[in-house]
């Protein structure tokens, strides 16, 4: 292959290459590890209260609570808002299976709504039909796009039923009128190394401005307790976000607002490069999308798939299975039938994006984006 005379080879696009951000921040990132490894103070220190103060101050709510993943933001915020409740938690079956896992480790049945044709996320028309009883609502901004969430917000307090924003692919997306994490009961964030606000580890956190949903939140990160000792809270779990990830996460929230900016120029140019034929790029366009992922929808995944690989271009498919087609779930739901998450999900395809990928790299997908499938 790489012999005199044969093809030249293009070095890979990668899907995502985190060592790139990091080398961009390695001697102050490294300083900011060095600094706590030195003061002894490793869990629940001054760093991680500095970084709940300032990521309740960005996002618009009164608390933020750092815990040890988005999955336990997700499984702490559904127990808290559903205590004393019973039913089950509503959620899409197209966002990962994380909202499932979740609601099923706080002990909770889930019952599936499907997506909304155009934004591919929950809305007050889909969960509509499946409100009556639920104990919770958790609705994920797929992708990283936040749509206007007022008619969902307005039908679960009509029903009077909780309502959880899964923020994962969404930090950094809103404007004036709140940030995702700030329009509901509760909103729940990963901190997991991919994710548009990354830690160099696991981390996640959950917000709200609501203080008794808060204080139980806080309980049952730390087994349940009120003061030390003593366990007020039943449920509670080990879930703490450490020093080092809240010391890089403070240092990498500034930066958030120009690295969502940064990927929706990606996906953007994915867009244009598409426009015309046969793949339709999801836009991303505005402060109400976080530009997490560049997802496009095509029937012949398969191929494009391939084309993208002859290119030397890495592409991944979020999420291949439905969650109420999983395996180890599929027994319970056979009779739950979700035509556009069914559908979209043979025809999601994502393709690399991330603040660091270059013009080149861009401009080698949108070739392949241009070409594929045209006469
Ligand atoms: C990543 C992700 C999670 C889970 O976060 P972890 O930190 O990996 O537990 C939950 N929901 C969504 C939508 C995600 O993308």
């Amino acid at each position: 292959m790489t012999s005199s005379g044969g093809p030249v080879v293009l070095p890979p696009v990668p899907f995502n290459d985190l060592s790139r951000g990091v080398a961009r921040d390695l001697d102050a990132l490294q300083a900011v590890a060095a600094g706590i490894v030195a003061g002894g103070w490793y869990v629940h220190g001054p760093e991680h209260a500095a970084f709940e103060a300032e990521f309740a101050k960005e996002i618009g709510t009164t608390h933020c609570i750092g815990v040890a993943s988005g999955t336990d933001a997700l499984e702490l915020a559904v127990r808290s808002v559903a205590k004393g409740r019973s039913g089950p938690v509503v959620v899409a079956a197209n966002a990962g299976g994380y909202a499932t896992v979740a609601a099923r480790r706080a002990g909770r049945e889930v019952r599936f709504a499907d997506t909304d044709q155009l934004t591919l996320c929950l809305s007050a028309k889909t969960v509509e039909p499946v409100l009556d009883g639920a104990a919770a609502v958790v609705t994920t901004h797929l992708y990283g796009r936040v749509p206007d969430l007022r008619p969902l917000v307005q039908l679960c307090r009509q029903h009077g039923v909780p309502l959880v924003e899964d923020c994962a692919q969404a930090a950094g997306a809103g404007d004036h009128g709140g940030l995702a994490g700030s329009l509901a009961d509760v909103g729940t964030f990963s901190f997991y190394p991919t994710k548009n606000l990354a830690a160099l580890g696991d981390g996640g956190a959950v917000t709200t401005s609501d203080d008794e949903l808060a204080d139980r939140v806080r309980r049952l990160r730390q087994y349940g307790w009120g003061a030390k000792y003593t366990v007020l809270e039943d449920g509670g779990v080990n879930s703490r976000l450490d020093e080092i990830q809240a010391a890089m996460l403070r240092r990498r929230l500034p930066l958030v607002h120009e690295e969502n900016a940064r990927r929706r120029e990606v996906i953007g140019a994915y867009a244009e490069a598409a426009e015309g034929g046969p793949v339709r790029v999801l836009p991303a366009v505005g402060p109400w999308h976080s530009g997490h992922l560049a997802v496009c929808l095509t029937p012949r995944r398969t191929a494009v798939r391939e084309a993208m690989s002859a290119a030397g271009i890495s592409t991944e498919v979020h999420y291949p299975v439905p969650d109420h087609r999983q395996p180890a779930w599929a027994s319970a739901y056979r009779d739950v039938q979700l035509p556009v998450t069914e559908q979209t999900s043979e025809m999601v395809l994502s393709l690399p994006c991330f603040p660091d990928l270059t013009d080149e790299e861009i401009g080698r997908v949108c070739g392949v984006l241009s070409r594929v499938d045209r006469p």
